[in-house]
């Protein structure tokens, strides 16, 4: 069962409001103003909270346009539980504005994104969607939703039967699926799948639904609570004490989902368990883009270098993270267009030059996000997950 919350007060209190998270925050940096910060997103939660000051949409917004990334909570000396307060400080207050709750819908369904993605390839739509969304206002929920459309990758195919190459020597894991990912990056699954049964492990899937992480975004408790349910029970009925993902996006929200339990990023759990394997040699530079929660909330960053860093002659540029998330943060890129797009700008503008032949992250929210940025810019990068170049590489 999940732990009682924290009464919010309580949690607000915590801060000692000395600021060093400050420099951290995406949203400052991008406005400068305390309520964008996370030192005063707690302040309007404490004194919501105490009642000297009326909730109104104005004060949802400050907490909505938050990304979520934990860069706060990451460098906060107490530490404050930030994560913990946003979601219950959220799921106590009206939203602010009308939501693009259809498009939303959309995202987490994989009907809908293989019918998308299927519809974008048939109609060659890469190259008039693109000119379609510029043609739209920056505030445009419709003009990002169709940025993403554009950017939408072919929907992978199952191509190992990862279960037969175990050597089950270091017992079992289980690993989750998701929803957007189980789509888009079924490749990164079955890679996943394939190295850690390289490195010794029954791997146990759990496949196709979504773990919450969006609905915790937008505040909707509810819907979050049923699909925490669904998976404890999905992590129960797999008898293992180990759950893996290879989407860092939805690490945080298995863990409230499953507290005792280990929850851990695929590539963080293949760095520590899987030394025996082995790199055929890799002749690209390529970019690591590091997601927010892969960093802030997976602490796998390190990990992902060291393991990519095994395959000999691959040339990795990092793109900086401090301050510098991409602007996807799950539902942000449709709800705030406008600031996800000046995010994902800053992001860009740090990419090395020359353009690498190939950029590597972990998010899908991340690679569609940034895929659309890159398309917009006329640039023509590859991009895929790690784990799918790793398990390319990978050398029986
Ligand atoms: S959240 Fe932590 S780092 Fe930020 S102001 Fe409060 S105590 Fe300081
Ligand atoms: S979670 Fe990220 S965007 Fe939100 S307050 Fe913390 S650092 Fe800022």
């Amino acid at each position: 069962m999940p732990d009682t919350p924290k009464p919010i007060a309580e949690l607000a209190d915590a801060c000692v409001k000395c600021g060093l998270c400050l420099p951290y925050c995406p949203t400052y940096s991008l406005d400068g103003v305390e309520t964008e910060s996370p030192r005063g997103r707690i302040a309007l939660a404490r004194h919501a909270t105490d009642g000297s000051l009326a909730p109104s949409p104005g004060l949802r917004r400050h907490l909505d346009h938050c990304l979520g990334c934990m860069a706060c909570q990451r460098v906060c000396p107490v530490p404050v539980h930030y994560g913990e307060l946003l979601k219950a400080f959220r799921a106590e207050l009206p939203p602010a504005a009308p939501r693009p709750r259809r498009l939303l819908r959309m995202l987490t369904s994989p009907a809908w994104l293989r019918l998308g993605a299927g519809l974008t390839r048939w109609t060659a739509a890469r190259h008039w969607l693109p000119p379609l969304a510029r043609a739209l206002p920056r505030t445009s929920a419709l003009r990002a939703a169709i940025s993403l459309l554009a950017a939408l990758p072919r929907p992978a195919r199952r191509t190992v039967a990862a279960e037969s190459l175990n050597v089950p020597t270091r017992g079992r894991v289980a690993l989750f699926g998701g929803c957007v990912q189980g789509v888009f990056e079924r490749d990164a699954q079955e890679a996943a799948a394939r190295l850690l049964a390289a490195a010794g492990c029954a791997v146990v899937r759990l496949e196709g639904f979504c773990c919450g992480a969006l609905a915790a975004h937008t505040g909707d408790a509810a819907d979050a609570e049923a699909k925490a349910r669904r998976v404890r029970e999905a992590f129960a009925a797999c008898g293992v004490d180990t759950l893996l993902t290879a989407t860092p996006g939805c690490l945080g929200t298995l863990r409230e989902a499953l507290p005792g339990a280990r929850v851990e990023d695929a590539m963080a759990f293949l760095d520590a368990h899987g030394q025996s394997l082995r790199f055929r040699p890799l002749e690209r530079r390529a970019v690591l883009h590091l997601p927010c929660t892969q960093v802030n909330v997976a602490r796998a960053d390190g990990a992902v270098r060291r393991l990519l860093g095994r395959v000999p002659g691959l040339e990795l540029d990092v793109l900086p993270t401090p301050g510098m998330c991409c602007g996807a943060a799950g539902s942000h890129m449709l709800e705030f267009p406008e600031r996800a797009t000046s995010l994902r700008e800053r992001t860009l503008a740090c990419m090395p030059l020359p353009m690498p032949d190939l950029m590597l992250t972990a998010n899908i929210g991340c690679r569609l996000h940034l895929a659309a940025g890159l398309l917009e810019r006329g640039v023509r990068v590859a991009i895929e997950h790690p784990l799918s170049l790793l398990a390319r590489q990978w050398a029986p």
